[in-house]
């Protein structure tokens, strides 16, 4: 490794704060509520209408939001959820939680995405009532087609949670030509997305739920505050002004006031934000064309989002540690789930997902984020290059 200091130190994702943010956050302090006040609700239909779904639930981090999609669509001991190993293990956890059990179905490996074909093959083989639910995960940034997706789940009586973390603000075309955007609630049963500052919008710590169906909406708002309802329409007694019922074990996986106004703020740049990831996308593509790097492909009717981009290396480790001494911190999403040791100590084993476990040893995420500059960029470009010159 040469001492020389390196022109850049990239991150493989990072938030932007701008002074409007700042702001923002500063005047949710200045108020009277630092939770449980206006400005959760006011991001709350501000990201529904966003992505286009009716209700939307702010949480304390993305994780809650799987744990109470998975509560609230009942997942329990005994319960058979299927989602794939090429994700954060947060979209598979939350079925732990539950008492319920995982079941892994490999990804294709054109798009790194849970493959269809897998999860039918699983369905087919088992006796009806075998699985309660599908968790897809439109990973990377590209959407799931949650169209077929619905097809299958319906003929199978499954529920389906889209994990949307990566992909707030990217689409895909549905049979009747019609856009749907991720979370908007058109074909899966509730959406989650997370606002940890690498993903699109950033709170710090922060997750969201979307959904179309009242029902589940009222059911996540309870568990959300400790199971304790003050609507006088759900309670059993009345002794006053001050009463209020604890109807179930619920949790507090509240987000703050000032959490919501930052989210606020950042989502009215995600439009922009968005067509600045696309941007730099389109610049990595033409120019690894010539290289021996390959890319994950879009299917027809996505419109990607962005989250990562993913290039896939036979030297992927040599390249991580290349660019690493030259100040460019990609990352590797990810380790299979299953092969992870807790995963392992329930019985999933290395060999299990072989499409999964080959994709894992070439990908890399590089650097991408909005306020990348082209300055920037073109060093990550550069490097790559030289390092297969
Ligand atoms: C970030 C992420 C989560 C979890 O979100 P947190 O807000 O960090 O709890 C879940 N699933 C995926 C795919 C993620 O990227």
């Amino acid at each position: 490794m040469d001492n020389q200091a390196n022109l850049f130190s990239i991150p493989y994702g990072r938030q932007h704060i701008t002074e409007e943010d700042l702001a923002a956050v500063r005047e949710a302090l200045q108020g009277d509520f630092l939770t449980q006040g206006p400005a959760i609700a006011a991001f709350e239909e501000a990201f529904a209408r966003y992505v286009g779904s009716k209700y939307a639930i702010a949480l304390s981090n993305g994780t809650a939001a799987l744990h109470l999609s998975a509560l609230a669509l009942g997942v329990k001991p005994g319960s058979k959820v299927i989602t794939t190993p090429i994700t954060f293990a947060a979209s598979a956890n939350c079925v732990l939680y539950c008492g319920g059990e995982v079941v892994f179905a490999d990804i294709d490996p054109a798009t790194g995405l849970l493959d269809i074909h897998a999860v039918q093959r699983l369905l087919e083989a088992a006796p009806p009532g075998t699985y309660s639910g599908i968790i897809p995960v439109d990973f990377a940034g590209n959407p799931v087609n949650l169209e077929a997706f619905r097809t299958l789940a319906d003929a199978h009586g499954l529920w389906m949670i889209e994990d949307a973390c990566h992909a707030p603000g990217g689409s895909f075309i549905d049979s009747k030509g019609i856009e749907q955007r991720c979370g908007n609630g058109a074909y899966a049963d509730l959406a989650i997305f997370s606002f940890h500052p690498v993903k699109h919008i950033a709170t710090g710590e922060g997750g969201m739920i979307t959904t179309n169906s009242k029902e589940l909406y009222d059911r996540i708002m309870v568990l959300r505050t400790h199971g304790i309802t003050r609507d006088p329409a759900m309670m059993h007694e009345h002794h006053g002004g001050w009463y209020h019922e604890m109807q179930e074990l619920g949790y507090n996986y509240r987000i703050t006031d000032f959490q919501c106004a930052l989210g606020s703020s950042q989502l009215k740049r995600a439009d922009a934000g968005m067509k600045r990831r696309r941007e730099i996308a389109a610049r990595y593509d033409a120019a690894f064309k010539d290289t021996p790097l390959k890319t994950l492909s879009n299917t027809a009717e996505s419109r990607h989002a962005y989250h990562l981009y993913v290039v896939l290396s036979d030297r992927r480790r040599a390249l991580y540690d290349f660019l690493r001494e030259k100040g460019i911190y990609s990352q590797v999403h990810y380790i299979p789930c299953h092969t992870h040791p807790y995963y392992r100590s329930l019985g999933h084993r290395v060999g299990d997902y072989p499409l999964s476990e080959a994709y894992y040893s070439r990908c890399l995420s590089l650097p991408m984020f909005p306020s990348m500059s082209d300055e920037e960029q073109e060093y990550v470009i550069q490097t790559v290059h030289s390092f297969f010159a």
